[in-house]
């Protein structure tokens, strides 16, 4: 059986460490996962920001989405809030990829070409 501590999977308290990692059982200070998954994306990328336009199950225009950027997420976030001001309009980062809301497809395209990326619009 499973102990308590497993099931929860998640960030668990330890009265010594304070919070530890649920992956590597180190102290969030110690530890280095998030770096580690996202050198592993980065090194996986093959070099080409596809831009796609996603609209199952979104309302109205839908949002574009730009994956392959091979950026640490922080700088991620940072390119993402030029993009969105870019469009005017808002957006996300979840795991390597922005989001931006609405079809701004063309604005997308320019703006990272103009950045010095191989860019590729994929999907409809
Ligand atoms: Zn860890």
């Amino acid at each position: 059986m499973a102990s308590l501590r497993d099931q929860l999977g998640g960030l668990v308290y330890s009265t010594e460490q304070g919070k530890t990692c649920p992956s590597c059982r180190e102290s969030i200070d110690d530890c280095c996962c998030e770096d580690t998954s996202e050198q592993a994306r980065i090194a996986n990328l093959d070099g080409i920001v596809r831009i796609r336009r996603e609209t199952s199950g979104r309302k109205g225009k839908g949002v574009t989405t730009i994956s392959g950027i091979p950026l640490p997420n922080a700088e991620l976030k940072t390119l993402a809030k030029t993009l969105k001001k870019r469009c005017g309009t808002g957006g996300a980062v979840k795991d390597g990829i922005i989001e931006i809301q609405g079809d701004h497809r063309e604005t997308l395209q320019q703006a990272l070409t103009s950045l010095g990326y191989q860019v590729k619009l994929a999907g409809g």
